[in-house]
């Protein structure tokens, strides 16, 4: 099964995947994670995206779609794949499905996580304190939930209309979250 997690930064994408990886024995491609590896490692990548990261900017669709690239083409990971953080932009979406058609796979669920404003900066100033993530101070969650607002638009109107696009309330508490996604993906 490949499912997609969709929703602002602090909706709870990483933690419903995680739980989806465990239960699916899934693989989870968390974008963020991936790009703060590569800052962490100081590659020709990491050199290239610190600012961007670190002022709650995108990085390039470039970027990230050829670091996805090759997980999607990974046969062990065939329908396995759960997506944290991507797609972000159209174009994004748009050539995931191209992958997607490439290496013959499609998406079950694309999980929305919606999510007030006021909840997202709780959430997330409370995760600085376990994850002292760079990125989770006041001033730049807001900016990334502006470019979240901006860019994700598109991509809401572009999933919405499949039937498999599933909106939950990503206000609820984690577990509640997730018997939610249960009642869909029937595990
Ligand atoms: P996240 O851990 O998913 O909240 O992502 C943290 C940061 O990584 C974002 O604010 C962006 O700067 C960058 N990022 C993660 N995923 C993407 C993506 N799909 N497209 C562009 N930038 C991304």
């Amino acid at each position: 099964m490949n499912i997609i997690l969709f929703g602002p930064p602090g909706a709870g994408k990483g933690t419903q995947a995680k739980y989806l990886v465990n239960k699916l024995n899934g693989y989870q491609i968390s974008t963020g994670d991936m790009l703060r590896d590569e800052i962490k490692k100081d590659t020709d990548i990491g050199k290239k995206i610190i600012n961007n990261m670190n002022d709650g900017k995108f990085v390039s669709d470039e970027i990230v779609n050829d670091l996805i690239k090759k997980l999607i083409f990974d046969s062990d990971k065939k329908d396995k794949l759960i997506f944290d953080g991507y797609p972000r932009s159209l174009s994004q979406a748009k050539n995931l499905d191209l992958f997607l058609k490439k290496s013959n796979q499609k998406i079950d669920y694309i999980f929305f996580l919606n999510v007030d404003k006021k909840n997202i900066i709780e959430r997330i100033q409370k995760r600085k304190i376990l994850e002292k993530r760079s990125d989770d101070e006041l001033g730049i969650i807001l900016k990334r939930y502006d470019t979240y607002m901006d860019t994700t638009k598109p991509v809401l109107e572009y999933y919405s209309k499949n039937s498999n696009f599933k909106e939950i309330d990503g206000n609820l508490q984690i577990d509640q979250i997730t018997r939610k996604i249960e009642t869909f993906i029937n595990v």
